[in-house]
């Protein structure tokens, strides 16, 4: 169905943005430290009309769903929030937004770590400034759809996932410092590409594991007496701390480092060596990897043509990155993928998309 069947007439503008997968810098954006995401091809796509009633209309043509907010003072639960959250955080920062009608439609896969929830708050801003020609630009659109994120969706996030929405592309890796916005955008590491295979581990651990380990950096950095661990640059300093917190920080100041080194210009091999001690220090110093994941890791460590690999995202489950040579996504995919179900797992290729065209 599209926008005409849904509205019963046709769109006055669209608008898109692209998933992200997050190549180096993992759990280091609660510690104020840096990142470095790309885009995916995989977008999702935001048609906007005027709504003929007073009501705003959300359809979204992945789930085959449509919600109609009757009461602008009631947050809707599910996608709806994410939409309305975004018309919300511009109202009270002083727009004027009429009622209306939005459909959506999406390839970026839903809850694989790819941040389909970024792409949707993105497009739909970017639909709402393209409609109304408000004068806002891509960092505010990546902070109003943060803010929507966590006062309407309900989800506590950091500013990366919409940061990479807004203003990454996949032709370049997004630098980021999450605590003063400083950005840079760098051109993916020479001759290679992206390859994301899903574990098909769900996250079942992830929440509670996650607040944990958000709560162990919190006394390391109280510990040490810094603002965060991002204040650390010497991991001799992680030492003086008790075990868990020593080798928790220690993951922190070395994958920060990691990332400030991909800053001064490397090599793709270089960048793939990174990725791999990335992977190593996720797996042994804090301890969020799966067995799953390290098996999966290191069967595309072990394939020629790539040039690293990690688990990507918060871990226990989930989905890894690989670094590959460009053109050999996948082949390599295929061929890991036959070895990772002869070890007894059921992956997936992510990225690159293995529908031709994309939805959006
Ligand atoms: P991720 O961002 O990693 O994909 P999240 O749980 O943060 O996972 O966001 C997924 C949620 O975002 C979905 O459950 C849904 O509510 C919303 N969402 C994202 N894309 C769409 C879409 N195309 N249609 C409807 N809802 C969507
Ligand atoms: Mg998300």
């Amino acid at each position: 169905m599209d926008f005409q069947q849904i509205f019963g007439k046709p769109p006055e503008t669209q608008a898109s943005a692209p998933g992200r997968v997050n190549l180096l810098g993992e759990h280091t954006d609660y510690n104020d430290g840096f990142v470095l995401p790309t885009a995916i091809p995989q977008s999702t796509k935001v048609q906007l009309g005027l709504s003929s009633d007073s009501q705003h209309h959300f359809y979204s043509e992945n789930l085959n769903e449509q919600v109609s907010i009757l009461d602008i003072n009631h947050t809707p639960s599910g996608f709806a929030s994410y939409i309305f959250g975004c018309i919300q955080v511009l109202q009270t920062a002083g727009y004027t937004i009429p009622s209306l009608c939005v459909y959506v439609k999406s390839s970026v896969p839903m809850g694989s770590g790819l941040s389909s929830s970024a792409a949707l708050e993105v497009a739909t801003l970017r639909a709402v400034r393209q409609l109304l020609n408000l004068p806002i630009d891509d960092v505010e659109i990546a902070q109003f759809a943060q803010q929507a994120e966590i006062h309407y969706a309900g989800v506590q996030c950091g500013i990366m996932d919409q940061m990479a929405s807004s203003l990454a592309d996949t032709e370049h890796i997004l630098f980021l410092d999450t605590r003063t916005l400083e950005r840079r955008v760098m051109p993916l590491p020479e001759k290679a590409e992206i390859l994301v295979i899903d574990s098909g581990v769900p996250r079942t651990l992830a929440s509670s594991g996650y607040n944990q380990r958000r709560a162990e950096c919190e006394d390391a950095a109280r510990s040490l007496g810094v603002k965060a661990l991002r204040d650390i640059t010497d991991v001799e300093v992680t030492e003086k701390l008790p075990e868990p917190l020593h080798r928790r920080a220690r993951h922190v100041v070395t994958e920060n480092n990691r990332v400030l080194e991909v800053l001064q210009g490397v090599s793709s091999v270089r960048f793939g060596e990174l990725m791999n001690a990335s992977h190593a220090s996720l797996r042994d110093d804090y301890e969020v990897s799966v067995p799953a994941l390290d098996i999966l890791v290191e069967l595309l460590q072990k394939t020629p043509g790539v040039f690293g690999a990690r688990l990507t995202g918060a871990g226990f489950g989930g989905a890894s990155v690989a670094l590959v040579a460009v053109g050999e996504a996948r082949s390599i995919a295929t061929h890991v993928l036959e070895q990772y179900k002869q070890a007894g797992y059921n992956g997936q290729i992510l990225v690159p998309s293995l529908e031709l065209s994309d939805a959006a």
